[in-house]
């Protein structure tokens, strides 16, 4: 499958053959004679610890085991019955601080075995069987018996998208609305562009959905076109999965001016544009923020032609949450870095942001009267995102939500303070990663079940 990623470049310093090659899929998959390799590395642990390292505890030396065996479908169905975007999570989990962390392997100072390109060889041939085949019997999950009881889910992101596949397979029939043209929340808007190559994140969508029994109506905004309490009254449960709709601000003189964007929305500009030329990048980019999300915000504006990135961060590289990994992928892509500095302002005129410095003092960080300037003509803020209650409170005056800190509140059954409503992923968690959301949904979906057979 090939797609173009690029027209013209005209005024940028790159070429076209740069930005393809710039796009093209950060991870090389592993053929077939690499994947038996790499499988007959694993020792098959008893009590094997990248089990338990897996948010879903996906069952990881069985899906080894069985492309060392060369059954390659059971190895997708192993991954799949745990994780439905095992794709997804094969290409963005953090796995070298998850499941390849915990590998025994290293504890002889070995590689630990590469579980993520595994986990991709077995995953990505079955998604690609089903998609468009049109052959639902061959899809490797079937539904069970028809319940007659309806789930409504808000939003379609991995946490709601999970859930509604595994209550669609208890024999519930799940509506999903979703205020997006599109699926897949963050996998498809929030996710580095040489990620998720080829459009996969669809791809893995349509194959979710291939299950039957979900419907999804695009472009229906909570508050606005759907309410809480009429879902409540229509369906039988409601499962809440909306993810976290707002970015925390700089809080600097100037930050409504065009040159400063929220990175999410740059890397949504990136990751929807067929033509990646088409996306504006700065000459002097500055990402300001510690996370995956800055890190692929400032390499992927490096990889559109800005002449210098630079990230900036108020406190040490140690504190950073982004991964050891993706820090040493920004090095690699001549993204500079700067600790110990906080934005104080920004010069549109000047084309410069002034920061102060930052020191810690009895643990606690403070910022001190040095000051320095950075050229900037294009500001991206990556500095978390926090949920949007506006989105959700249908009267702030008569909450019909408990939440707290930025946070729905939920029981350990992921039950809201509302019976029949559940929520899970983000909103519930904070900014966390899919292989969580999905883990939420899918665990959700079997406390919702649980609760619709009780009612008879
Ligand atoms: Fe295989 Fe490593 Fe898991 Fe052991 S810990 S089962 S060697 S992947």
């Amino acid at each position: 499958m090939s797609f173009g990623l690029c027209n013209s470049t005209t005024n940028r310093s790159i070429s076209c053959k740069e930005i393809e090659e710039n796009f093209a899929d950060l991870h090389h998959p592993l053929s077939q004679l690499q994947a038996k390799a790499e499988a007959s590395r694993c020792l098959y642990c008893y009590d094997a610890p990248c089990i338990n390292a897996c948010p879903t505890g996906i069952d990881i030396p069985t899906f080894i085991h069985q492309i060392r065996t060369d059954n390659i479908i059971g190895s997708a169905k192993t991954i799949l019955s745990e994780n439905i975007m095992g794709g997804t999570c094969a290409r963005a989990c953090p796995t070298e601080i998850l499941c390849e962390q915990s590998c025994v392997l290293n504890a002889s100072l070995q590689e630990p075995v590469k579980i993520g390109a595994l986990q991709r060889f077995a995953v990505d041939p079955v998604i690609d069987s089903i998609n468009g085949t049109k052959e639902k019997d061959k899809h490797p999950f079937t539904r069970q018996n028809e319940t007659g009881k309806k789930l409504a889910i808000i939003g379609a992101g991995p946490a709601g998208l999970s859930c509604a596949h595994r209550a669609a397979m208890l024999g519930h029939e799940v509506t999903i609305f979703e205020a997006k043209s599109k699926p897949g929340g963050l996998n498809e808007y929030g996710l580095a562009a040489y990620k998720m190559v080829d459009d996969f994140a669809q791809r893995e969508v349509e194959f979710l959905l291939g299950i039957g029994g979900i419907r999804v109506e695009y472009s229906k905004h909570l508050n606005k076109d759907v309410f809480l309490t009429q879902l409540q009254l229509k369906y039988d449960a409601v499962f809440i999965g909306i993810g976290l709709g707002s970015v925390n601000k700089l809080g600097i003189d100037s930050e409504s001016n065009t040159s400063i964007i929220d990175a999410i929305e740059f890397i949504q500009r990136i990751r929807q544009a067929s033509d990646k030329s088409s996306v504006k990048v700065g000459n002097n980019v500055l990402v300001i923020g510690a996370g995956n999300t800055a890190i692929d915000a400032a390499i992927q504006a490096k990889r559109l032609g800005a002449t210098h990135v630079t990230l900036v961060y108020r406190r040490d590289e140690q504190a950073m949450t982004a991964t050891e990994w993706e820090v040493d992928l920004a090095r690699r892509n001549d993204v500079k870095l700067v600790f110990f500095a906080a934005p104080d302002k920004y010069d549109p005129a000047g084309a410069k942001m002034i920061f102060k410095k930052t020191t810690i003092d009895a643990g606690k960080l403070k910022l001190t009267d040095e000051s320095f300037e950075l050229p900037a003509d294009m500001i991206l803020t990556a500095i978390g995102q926090k949920l949007n209650i506006d989105s959700i409170v249908e009267d702030k005056r008569e909450p019909n939500l408990k939440i707290v800190k930025g946070k729905i509140v939920i029981s350990e059954r992921y039950e809201t303070s509302l019976k029949g409503v559940y929520a899970g992923g983000d909103c519930v968690q904070g900014d966390d990663l899919t292989v969580q959301a999905v883990q939420d949904g899918k665990q959700a979906a079997h406390s919702i079940h649980d609760y619709l057979m009780a009612q008879g």
